[in-house]
Formats: C-alpha cells, structure tokens, sequence
C-alpha cells in the first residue's frame, strides 16, 4: 500500500472497534483494483461523535462506516439520509460527497444480497421466523419485507420483550398488509405449528458471539427439511450453524452478510465494483471464516 499526498481516505467509527474486520476486507479491496484509498480505524468514543462527525468534513474523509454505539445517535449529524436509514433509523456508512454527509444503512441489502447470491434462497414469497429484536433485526426485517417476503413472524427473549413490540409497530405501520406479521411470546416459539412451515429461520441476536453463552435458540426438529438457516454472528461458527450442518440443511454466517454490507458501502465510496472473492479471501488469510 503506497500513500500519498492524493490518497482517499475511509474507515471506522465505533466504541471498541479493536474487533473489526472491515480494515482487512476493505484495504484487500482497495490493493485489489489498484485504488487509491486507505481503510482506517477510528476509536470514537460516544462523548465525541459530534466532533468526530465534523471532522470527516474538516479533514476531508471520503467516507465512514458507522457500527456500536453510534449507528442511531449518528443521524442528527448528517446532511442528508437514505431511505432506508430513514426507515430503521439507523446509518453504518456515511459518504462524504463535496461536503455534505450523506447517511446510508448497507446492512439490510448487504443480508439479502448475501442470501441471494451465496444462499441461493429468493425471499419472495417466502415464510420467515426471526429471533431478535436489536440493530440487526431492524434491519434484516425491513430488507426482507421488502424484499416480498409473504409472513414474517419474529420474537424476542422476555428480559426486552419491549424492544420487539416496538419493532413490530414499526413494521405495521410502515408496511401495513403488504405482509402477514406476527409477533409471538418468547416461550412459544418452538413447536411445530409455528416453525413447521417455515421457509428462513433468522438468528439476528448476538447468541453465539460468545463460546461461552452459545446456547440454541430455536429447535431445529420443528422445522421442515428445506428450512434455510441465516445466523448473523459472524466472529465464530456457532452452535446453530453447527447443527444446521450436521442435518444437512442450507445455512449461512454472518460473515457474508458482513462481506455484502461491506460491499455495497465501497461501491458507494469508489463508484467500482467490490471484488467480494478478493474480500473474502483477505479475511481467510487472516484467520477469519
Ligand atoms: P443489539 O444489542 O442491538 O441486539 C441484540 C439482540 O440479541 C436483542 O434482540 C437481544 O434481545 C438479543 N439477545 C442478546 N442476548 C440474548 C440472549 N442471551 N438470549 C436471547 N436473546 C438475546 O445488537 P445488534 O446490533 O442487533 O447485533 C446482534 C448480532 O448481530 C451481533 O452478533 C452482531 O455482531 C451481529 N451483526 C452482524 C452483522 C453482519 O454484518 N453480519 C451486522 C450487524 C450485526
């Protein structure tokens, strides 16, 4: 990587990011064509979005990625936000584009892209069941109701039930009956009635992240054979896609759905195609996936 007095520069803003994986995938994509970007981290602590945010301006960044705390608080600081952000209320990639900072959120297309290139699996019409209730549930949920998914049914644990039914008003009053949508008690989720007929099962929790707290959510005996199972942890396999193999159903990590979101904010910054095998590959030399 040579850098130089015209190198643009992009990267991340989180509270830790010491974690990430973006600085690997996206530097990989950057030498890959044989652009001239760096991808950095930028440890932000939440006292000092604000300032932060100026400063993409000031020092003239190109563009940021947005991930924990910042993604909602981040809105209020912008010039402008995508549909999309707009609709979840969250942004996890900011462009700056001739000094006016445009929000977008990548993570819902960047899961249904994942889904429909590397799982195969079309969503229209299909039947989904999902777990959570968090940032990344706002986010699948809208892209897959979208996306023309035909029932949507979802639960959260007990301990922040609320958040779910929040989510589901949301849902109901931004996409009315354009989808049948349910949200059911944490406890009856599984029995055969509910999943048996189910096309997509989403984990959108953060269970699994942890070997040590990687308990199964759902019951996979319930489910029918053709089941697809989407696990959005993407720092581990977890015990769920463990399973899912084991009985031999489709299944997919959140590394994908990490890879694809990733995608489509460098397209944004670059105008070029992300090399996704090029990404990919940069992450399994460095030990991910
Ligand atoms: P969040 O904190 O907003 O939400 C966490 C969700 O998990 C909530 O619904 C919460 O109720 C649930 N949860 C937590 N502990 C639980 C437990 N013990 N039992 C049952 N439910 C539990 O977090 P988030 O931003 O929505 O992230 C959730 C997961 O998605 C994380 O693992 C994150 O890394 C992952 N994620 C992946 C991508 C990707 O690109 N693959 C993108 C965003 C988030």
């Amino acid at each position: 990587m040579k850098i130089n007095a015209k190198t643009k520069i992009v990267g991340l803003f989180g509270y830790p990011i010491h974690h990430s994986f973006s600085p690997i995938f996206h530097n990989a994509a950057f030498a890959g064509l044989e652009l001239d970007f760096i991808y950095l981290p930028f440890s932000v602590k939440p006292a000092d979005l604000k300032e932060a945010v100026q400063a993409i301006k000031s020092l003239n960044i190109t563009g940021i990625n947005v991930t924990i705390p910042h993604k909602e608080k981040i809105l209020p600081y912008l010039d402008e936000i995508s549909p999309e952000a707009k609709m979840i209320k969250a942004v996890n990639t900011v462009h700056n584009k001739k000094g006016k900072l445009i929000g977008y959120n990548t993570d819902g297309e960047g899961f249904i892209q994942s889904l429909r290139k590397e799982g195969k699996f079309n969503p229209e019409g299909k039947s989904v069941f999902m777990v959570g209730a968090g940032g990344a549930a706002y986010a699948i949920s809208f892209a897959l109701i979208r996306a023309g998914v035909k029932k949507f049914t979802f639960t959260n644990r007990i301990f922040d039930f609320e958040r779910a039914r929040v989510l589901f008003k949301h849902l109901k009053n931004t996409f009315k009956d354009r989808c049948e949508l349910s949200l059911i008690d944490f406890d009856k989720r599984n029995s055969r009635q509910i999943l048996g007929k189910v096309d997509l099962f989403v984990n959108a929790t953060s269970v699994g992240m942890h070997s040590s707290d990687d308990q199964l959510l759902i019951d996979l005996d319930f489910f029918s054979p053709d089941v697809f199972i989407y696990d959005v942890v993407y720092n581990r396999k977890t015990n769920l896609l463990r399973e899912a193999e084991e009985r031999k159903l489709s299944s997919l990590g959140g590394l994908e759905m990490l890879l694809y979101q990733g995608a489509l904010s460098f397209e944004i910054w670059t105008h070029r195609k992300a090399p996704i095998e090029t990404m990919r590959e940069a992450l399994k030399q460095g030990g991910v996936g």
